[in-house]
């Protein structure tokens, strides 16, 4: 008898978890602890040795850091995953074993603010670099590549504004030039989209945003694939060939799938720390058991505040990619099945000013550097987030001066539009 298939809303409450074996507690505990009795020499050298697998260290592994891994492990449909201290470290975690001095990667044009900088700017300290190209430009995409070159970066559906990636097309690029393609699936969560389906190799996450969806953790998550071949192209010698930092072990040989897994447990959080806590963990786990709910009322309100938005006189434009007008409708059926997210911009008349009094007079909505809470929240990103980027970067980026970026909430939707109401008036008097 074939194993019967469980359903994304059945896997988010019990995948990764069972009762726990010492005290038959429900629900996940908190394994509030450092270290791990060892049950003699040999166990101890055993698990050093990754000859058995099991708890050494906090830095390394938990309990409840591990249930969170394996649960969004299944909910991406990956070979193993990784729990790191935030989005930003997952990021760096994803890019670690694959890169080195004078080694560069290939990101969009359309990402997360913060994740411009640290590719632009603060990975250059570890002499890795990123070369900016619109994803949309798959001839520019190809032809960016390089020697150096080893791997692509993309979000799904792309920060701040309303923007689907074609994965299937990117992915197809990548495979094309031998290289893995690394997805941020933060905005759509595995829910709305699965990028593993679509081509990806690695798939990270801001566990700070949906996937804990209250606004209560930073943590981050990288997913495997387990799919791409680390050692057919020679250029990935971390994973392929004997690891100096681990004793010698040949990671890709040995472990095959699970390579990637191994090698940022083993030497990635050993050595960089970057490390989820227990009580994080816990808090991500209960969030993503309403994960399925909470997103198809973010992308019902996301929906019906882009339509009345798009309908008003005060307003030039509205980037959703779930309204029939936008560029990337049609990407919504093939790429996020169940919806195009709850994040996007809109341009205010009155351009900057305008869009100043506006977040100044909003009552309901939150004005925080954050997305992907139950509660509806707004920034500018031109005086905030992007502010670090010239004008021309931040038109490129979606964030122009007139433009300010909504995280559509799970409040009733007819009381998130007449907060909007109210504060447009406010700021276009
Ligand atoms: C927030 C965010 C990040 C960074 O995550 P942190 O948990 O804040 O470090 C990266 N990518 C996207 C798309 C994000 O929204």
């Amino acid at each position: 008898m074939t194993e019967r298939q469980l359903a994304f809303e059945t896997l988010q409450i019990h995948a990764g978890t069972a009762a726990d074996p010492a005290t038959g507690a429900r629900q996940v505990p908190i394994y509030q602890t450092t270290a791990y009795v060892f049950r003699d020499a040999d166990h101890a050298a055993k698990l050093f040795n990754l000859q058995e697998i099991g708890y050494i260290y906090s830095r390394l592994t938990n309990p409840t850091v591990s249930a969170l891994a394996n649960r969004v492990c299944a909910l991406e449909g990956g070979a193993g995953a990784i729990c790191c201290s935030s989005g930003h470290a997952a990021q760096i975690m994803a890019l670690f074993p694959l890169m080195g001095p004078g080694k560069n990667i290939i990101a969009s044009t359309r990402l997360y603010g913060g994740t411009m900088t640290q590719f632009s700017q603060t990975i250059k300290r570890f002499g890795w670099s990123a070369k900016f190209v619109d994803f949309d430009d798959l001839a520019a995409l190809e032809a960016a590549v390089d020697d150096d070159t080893r791997a692509i970066f993309c979000e799904s559906i792309a920060n701040p504004g309303g923007y689907i990636t074609d994965l299937d097309a990117v992915a197809g690029v990548a495979d094309k030039v031998g290289l893995p393609l690394i997805v941020d699936n933060t905005s759509a969560t595995p829910y709305l989209c699965r990028p593993i389906e679509h081509g990806a190799t690695l798939v990270v996450h801001s566990a700070t945003k949906y996937l804990t969806g209250n606004g209560t953790v930073t943590g981050g998550i990288v997913v495997d694939s387990g799919k791409f071949d680390w050692s057919k192209s020679g250029k990935f010698p971390s994973l392929s060939e004997p690891e100096p930092a681990y004793h010698g072990l040949a990671f890709h040989p040995a472990l095959g799938a699970m390579a990637f897994t191994f090698h940022s447990i083993a030497v990635g959080l050993r050595d960089l720390g970057m490390t989820m806590n227990p009580q994080g963990a816990h808090y991500t786990l209960m969030g993503i058991e309403t994960l399925s709910l909470r997103m198809d009322r973010h992308v019902e309100n996301a929906r019906k505040v882009a339509e009345w938005l798009e309908k008003d006189p005060r307003i030039d434009y509205v980037t959703y990619a779930g309204l029939p007008s936008s560029p990337y409708h049609h990407r919504v059926a093939r790429i996020c099945p169940k919806g195009a997210g709850a994040l996007f911009t809109f341009a205010v008349k009155g351009g900057y000013d305008a869009c100043v009094k506006l977040i100044d007079n909003v009552k309901l909505f939150s004005h925080v550097a954050n997305l992907g809470d139950t509660r509806s929240l707004i920034i500018h990103s031109a005086s905030t987030t992007h502010r670090q980027l010239t004008e021309e970067q931040q038109i490129k980026a979606g964030a122009a001066p007139n433009v300010v970026r909504v995280s559509i909430g799970i409040e009733h939707a007819d009381d998130i539009i007449a907060d909007l109401d109210q504060a447009l008036a406010a700021a276009t008097a």
